[in-house]
């Protein structure tokens, strides 16, 4: 009785035509840790699709036909800004759907001058990687909150219901990643990418060195010079890759300077059931067991 009451429930459903307002929200995110956030505060109900395929490097990424037809659904897209500006170009095919950026709130760092910007990595003269801090994830899901609550109203106490709590999340998470590094001896990293200093500042690190000042761009033999001098200085073991980066032009430097490659990943998003706070968990153990001596 139950079950045909449902049936035909379900049937008279899919018969009335579906106002605007009982349509499912559909919005997307750049990059995994804004997905997986917005996914976190919208709660079920909510489409989220991810724009960054898992794996790839938003340094490299370019849009394609395909994915913007694939976001044409999307009121709302999430984006961090200046590592992902080519979501931009979505602008004119889709002149419905409103830009997000989630750095609102969050004290951003200049680019490191070192960075000889090349105007693809650092547009706006800010560090964009902001996301790897826990704290800066409260604030991104307090924007998301409020974004969400504006572009569909009658859920509105829901989705800043869910922003707070997940904000509260966070910044216990972020208590609980500086205390996973308090006791350790050394703080000082050497990365391949300059994309770790709002994690460093985060959780009482210390970028000594960097390989490569911006994705792709290969370090001149004065940058070199540099690393060496600071690889040789702090006694480095370790040198911080990325997965989604290729770590080929490293290889000499590691050999001469008898570095180890241990890998961070600033995105996720590979594995199933991978999170944003599972992402910045990871990535504090990898450093914790990379510099414990
Ligand atoms: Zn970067």
């Amino acid at each position: 009785m139950k079950i045909r009451l449902a049936a035909s429930l379900a049937c008279l459903l899919a018969a009335l035509p579906l106002r605007p307002a009982d349509r499912p929200l559909t919005v997307a995110a750049t990059i995994f840790p804004a997905a997986d956030i917005a996914r976190r505060v919208a709660g079920g109900g909510v489409r989220v699709i991810l724009v960054l395929p898992p794996g790839a490097s938003p340094h490299t990424f370019e849009l394609t036909p395909g994915k913007v037809r694939d976001l044409q659904p999307a009121r709302l897209i999430f984006k961090i800004g200046g590592v992902d500006d080519w979501i931009d170009g979505v602008a004119e095919s889709l002149p419905r759907t409103l830009i997000v950026p989630l750095h609102a709130g969050i004290v951003r760092m200049a680019a490191n001058g070192h960075g000889h910007g090349d105007g693809h990595h650092h547009q706006d003269g800010s560090d964009p990687h902001y996301w790897l801090s826990a704290a800066n994830g409260a604030a991104m899901a307090a924007t998301i909150a409020e974004a969400l609550a504006k572009a569909d109203p009658a859920r509105a106490a829901g989705y800043r219901a869910n922003g707070r709590a997940v904000a509260a999340e966070f910044t216990a998470l972020h208590a609980e990643l500086k205390g996973m590094l308090a006791g350790l001896g050394e703080k000082r990293m050497i990365v391949l990418h300059d994309g770790w200093r709002y994690f460093a500042a985060a959780y009482g690190l210390e970028i000594a060195a960097v390989f490569q000042a911006s994705p792709g761009r290969e370090p001149t033999p004065r940058d070199l010079q540099e690393l060496y001098r600071a690889a040789r200085r702090i006694h480095a073991r370790v040198l911080f890759s990325e997965p989604q980066l290729p770590a080929a032009s490293v290889e000499p430097v590691l050999r001469d300077l008898g570095l180890r490659l241990v890998v961070l990943d600033p995105i996720g998003g590979a594995e199933p059931g991978d999170s944003y706070a599972g992402l910045l968990r990871r990535d504090v153990r990898a450093v914790a067991a990379a510099l414990a001596r």
